[in-house]
């Protein structure tokens, strides 16, 4: 059957997005059992057990529809923030919100500005409400913001920042987000994509995005549950903006989009300070550990500050990745992205990296 007719035209040019291969896939293509995924950035401490307690309580009560205003979270990341709770907006996942931003401002034709490559869901987003795509190649394996201003015009709407960028992990520093920010006009959308927030601000370097909201009211500042607190599982994340901003972003939003499980474990793990110190330790020793081997290997490879490594290993990421995949080992092939011998890495627990590096190892031999 051909539909191609009824769909919305923007929907034809969609390509929908590839999510890393599940564990339960691969246990079945394959028969085996002791499967390590360090594809999709996953917290490989498990989520906070506060948020695990949390949700097993709230459990009773799956019968009654969750707080569609999602109020006592907002209170809690307010104060957290030191904003004020009408300035969040809560969505099913940070992605959510990443569609939430198109809908409420691209019209047909608006552009948005953002690095090539990035964070896929950008696309989808304007492109399904018409909006133009204006890729910048990398520059040094980063956001060239040189050439996002010379592309500013007038049909400029957003320009989205991820940092750190993924797939390559690597921040755009202070100084770097000042030079965008002193070119880009004020009616133009800045989108900070901070889904790695809480590992990024280990680098000095790295900006206080809320800081240049306070004086910059057309910011949007995107984080998530998903990453360092481990509740990928549960689709919780955020933005905080202008409260202008958050208004209208909230009329598009899915009405009951937090629900009452994931209400309830990201308010526990907000209290979880504990936890995400801990994963974000972790995090920067299974760092260690790689790039001592990348480095033995001579492999170029993109110091980190997110929850994943970009490495160049020198063969086609195809094979490397069915290779590693018969072995039990998923991991993100870089011709993604046209990377095409690179591979993108989670952290994992240190025996997982270890395990990690010892099967690269046999498999690029
Ligand atoms: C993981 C991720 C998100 C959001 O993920 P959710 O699970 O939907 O919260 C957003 N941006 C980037 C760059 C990410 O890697």
């Amino acid at each position: 059957m051909n539909i191609s007719k009824l769909l919305r035209k923007e929907v034809s040019n969609l390509k929908g997005y590839v999510p890393g291969k599940p564990i339960e896939e691969v246990k079945k293509e394959l028969g085996i059992d002791n499967i390590i995924k360090l594809a999709s950035n996953e917290n490989p401490l498990g989520p906070s057990k506060k948020a695990v307690e949390a949700i097993k309580k709230e459990a009773e009560n799956i019968n009654i529809y969750p707080d569609a205003g999602a109020n006592l979270l907002r209170e809690k990341l307010a104060k957290k923030y030191n904003i004020d709770s009408a300035q969040i907006v809560m969505g099913n996942g940070g992605e959510e919100i990443l569609k939430m931003i198109p809908h409420t401002f691209i019209n047909p034709g608006d552009e948005a500005i953002m690095a090539d490559p990035t964070f896929g869901l950008y696309a989808t987003g304007v492109t399904h409400m018409g909006g133009k795509l204006v890729r910048i190649p990398l520059k040094n394996y980063k956001h060239d913001f040189e050439a996002f201003i010379e592309n500013i015009n007038d049909n400029t709407k957003l320009i989205f920042v991820c940092n750190p960028n993924n797939p390559v992990g690597n921040i755009m520093t202070k100084e770097e987000i000042d030079y965008l920010l002193k070119n880009v006009p004020e009616d133009v959308i800045v989108v900070f994509d901070e889904a790695y927030y809480e590992y990024a601000i280990k680098n000095p370097e790295y900006p206080d995005s809320l800081e240049i909201l306070k004086t910059r009211p057309n910011t949007i500042i995107l984080r998530t549950f998903s990453k360092v607190a481990g509740l990928a599982g549960v689709r919780t994340g955020y933005a905080l903006t202008s409260k202008e901003i958050a208004k209208e972003m909230s009329k598009v939003k899915g009405v009951f989009n937090a629900s009452r499980l994931a209400q309830t474990a990201a308010i526990a793990a907000l209290e979880d300070q504990e936890h995400i110190e801990k994963t974000v330790e972790l995090n920067y020793q299974s760092f260690e550990v790689m790039y001592k081997y990348f480095e033995e290997k001579n492999f170029e490879y993109i110091k980190s500050n997110s929850n994943f490594v970009f490495v160049n290993v020198g063969m086609d990421s195809r094979i490397v990745f069915q290779k590693l995949l018969e072995k039990g080992i998923i991991i993100r092939p870089g011709y993604l992205w046209n990377y095409d011998s690179w591979l993108r890495v989670s952290t994992g627990t240190i025996e997982q990296t270890e395990k990690f590096i010892e099967i690269l190892d046999e498999v690029i031999k």
